[in-house]
């Protein structure tokens, strides 16, 4: 054996990794031919090599299967944050009309005596109706702009 079985073996990993030059691999291939212990260890090294490289090929399906599943979640997230928000809108501008409707005649009944003098004066009675009118809408857009803020903010989180 002209190459030398010990300086062989220790190129035999190398060759299963493709890792040695095109010489250097019919040297090693030559005397596997020749050699049952070397073509049984080069052997086992290419087996190595095989599934070392088979190892990172079902990561990109992994992967994709990861990504196709963030995606559904993110959409279902997505459809359930829509309905919920459009749900959240609705209870919170019929909160503040509930505020409006409820407070007009409480401001009435506090008013007691004020009222008298307030329904003297119908400028004054429309100036209160309008600033608890405003107060509501104001409570209706504060709730929206807080939605869409809250919405944003989860977005970019
Ligand atoms: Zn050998």
């Amino acid at each position: 054996m002209k190459n030398g079985h010990e300086t062989i073996r220790e190129l035999l990993a190398l060759a299963a990794a493709g890792a040695l030059d095109d010489q250097e691999a019919r040297r090693v291939e030559e005397h596997a031919t020749a050699c049952a212990e070397c073509a049984a260890e080069l052997e086992r090294w290419q087996s190595l090599a095989g599934a070392l490289r088979r190892v990172p090929t079902p990561q990109p399906s992994r992967e994709l299967i990861a990504r196709v599943r963030a995606q559904a979640e993110w959409k279902l997230a997505q459809e359930a944050e829509r309905r919920r928000d459009t749900r959240v809108m609705a209870l919170l501008l019929m909160f503040s009309w509930t505020i409006l409707l409820t407070t007009w005649p409480l401001v009435r009944l506090m008013g007691g005596g004020v009222w008298a003098w307030l329904d003297a004066m119908p400028g004054h009675v429309w100036f209160w109706l309008a600033g608890y009118t405003l107060l509501g809408w104001l409570a209706a857009g504060a709730a929206v702009l807080l939605g869409l803020r809250e919405r944003g903010a989860r977005r970019t989180a």
